[in-house]
């Protein structure tokens, strides 16, 4: 049927259709996106691992299956890409740090084992900031992700190799982590869709835990319905995480569709936080949400005004909790269990072995957070740093409570800025942090959020995102939501958003252009 860049393009949704047609084979669908991934990932590095020969064998079983007449998950033979914060056993799991190089889990992390189960072939594994700190992939210990949209910009993180492999053509679905934002943000910045489920909707057992009450595995795709199809897999009750919750999901994809059919935006009472439209917010991308503001009113939206006085000291609670909790988290890589071991000359005690492992094995901004983690856990000011920050914790999620008595969604651009210059940041950890002041509220809540792409900024023509949050438990109201204003998105601009990318092509253009 298509050839390999006309395959490339389809959206899960139209590829998962020609796969059950019988149009296209699972092979054929894991060659091209192979094919595309050799072509463009030398410059864009979304990608940490491949293994061809692992994701086709996966494709040809499918297939085989398929021939067989079973039947199979909506989603079978659709290609996608997972966070190497997931242990997979087909690949290396990193979680971009050094410290588990070339690490083979023994198994699956529930998220992948569902993915698989329904029928999805992993492709590779996407990089990241490591352990998922941070929001620009500059973190990697093995080098940053590139924005398709502009090469010399970050594509956010902590999930930048996800949206990146996503965006440029490389997977049609990927999976994520978001703790303080890594699925939302990097989607935004990238002009994809990403959602950060309701805390306990996705299990985290075999996702490496950075911050494990903030933690959520969640979709990455380029639309809103591909999302809610992925979101659909990975979801539900699993006994190996303690804090999954036990609950009856709708169909995200249902939700979504009926979003996209119309009429759902009229009486829908949207929030709009003073606190979230921060005064750090870029021109170009204030422009583009009052903008959206306006297409939802024009279908009979109500905005209203919220108040949520705490969420200015979010960034501040969150950057004591996370800490406090991966200082916990990481103290595993003791150089015994996993990964790295660095045996120091002379003197190898345990001590000093497990001091040299972590000196080497850990990058600049990881030993920064277990210091300060370690520090504000320390007996003498876990109650004035860690024990202010829970406090902090529950009043944002008062503040949602009110919120949400007043309104069914709340809506703010995903991130503050676009995707700023690769290394503009300078190494300063502070200007990444409030980067993450728009998303991280949500972690602190648990509450789930969407973001899906708008528009561009006037001023440089890169992705801008929406933000929409829902109270626990109401995932299947973003998607509802979420698809409808994709839809008016796409009205108004004449073509689907990911359609619109000038350099989505990227590396491979350029390179033949010279
Ligand atoms: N940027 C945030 C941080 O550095 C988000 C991390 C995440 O969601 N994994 O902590």
């Amino acid at each position: 049927m298509a050839n390999n860049s006309e395959l490339t393009r389809l959206t899960a949704a139209e590829l998962a259709a020609a796969l059950t047609a019988g149009e296209v084979s699972a092979v054929d669908a894991a060659q091209a996106q192979l094919d595309r991934i050799a072509e463009v990932d030398g410059e864009l590095h979304a990608f940490l691992a491949t293994d061809a020969e692992a994701s086709l064998a996966a494709a040809r079983s499918i297939d085989e299956r398929r021939a067989a007449g079973e039947s199979l998950g909506a989603l079978a033979g659709v290609p996608l890409a997972i966070k190497d914060v997931l242990v997979t056993t087909d690949m290396p799991s990193t979680s971009g740090s050094k410290i588990l190089e070339g690490y083979r889990s023994p198994f699956d992390a529930t998220a992948v084992a569902k993915a698989r189960a329904a029928g999805l072939v992993n492709i590779g594994k996407t990089n990241m900031d490591e352990f998922a700190m941070g929001s620009s992939t500059e973190n990697s210990a093995y080098g940053p992700t590139l924005n398709p949209w502009a090469l010399d910009r970050v594509p956010g993180g902590s999930g930048g190799g996800s949206a990146t492999a996503v965006a440029a053509f490389e997977a049609p679905l990927a999976l994520g982590s978001d703790t303080g934002g890594s699925i939302r943000q990097p989607a935004a910045l990238t002009g994809t869709v990403g959602a950060k489920p309701t805390y306990g909707g996705v299990s985290r057992y075999g996702a490496i835990a950075l911050a494990s009450s903030l933690d959520q595995i969640g979709p990455v795709a380029r639309t809103v319905l591909d999302t809610a199809l992925m979101h659909d897999v990975i979801v539900g009750h699993d006994p190996h995480d303690s804090t999954s919750l036990k609950h009856e999901w709708p169909s995200m994809a249902a939700a979504a569709r009926e979003g996209a059919a119309g009429g759902s935006l009229n009486g829908l009472r949207v929030g709009v936080v003073k606190q979230l439209m921060l005064e750090g917010v870029q021109p170009g991308v204030k422009a583009r949400f009052e903008e959206s503001l306006a297409l939802l009113t024009a279908q009979g939206a109500e905005i209203v005004e919220i108040d949520a006085p705490h969420f200015e000291y979010a960034v501040a609670a969150y950057y004591l909790i996370l800490p406090a909790e991966a200082s916990s988290n990481l103290a595993k890589y003791d150089s015994v269990r996993f990964g790295l071991r660095v045996t120091p000359d002379g003197a190898g005690t345990v001590e000093n072995v497990m001091s040299a492992t972590r000196e080497v094995g850990f990058g600049a901004e990881v030993k920064r957070r277990i210091i300060l983690g370690t520090y504000a856990l320390s007996a003498g000011y876990y109650d004035a740093y860690y024990g202010s920050a829970q406090k902090v914790r529950t009043l944002i999620q008062r503040d949602f409570a009110q919120a949400f008595a007043q309104v069914d969604v709340i809506a703010s651009p995903t991130a503050p800025t676009t995707a700023w210059q690769l290394g503009a940041h300078g190494g300063d950890p502070m200007q990444d942090y409030l980067n993450d002041a728009t998303t991280i509220p949500a972690n602190l809540a648990g509450i789930p959020g969407l973001s899906l792409p708008i528009g561009t900024a006037a001023e440089d023509g890169l992705p801008v995102g929406l933000q929409l949050l829902a109270p626990a438990y109401e995932d299947a109201r973003l998607y509802r939501a979420g698809a409808a204003i994709e839809q008016l998105v796409t009205e108004r601009d004449g073509s689907p958003f990911w359609a619109q990318a000038p350099s989505l092509v990227g590396g491979a253009a350029r390179k033949a252009a010279n």
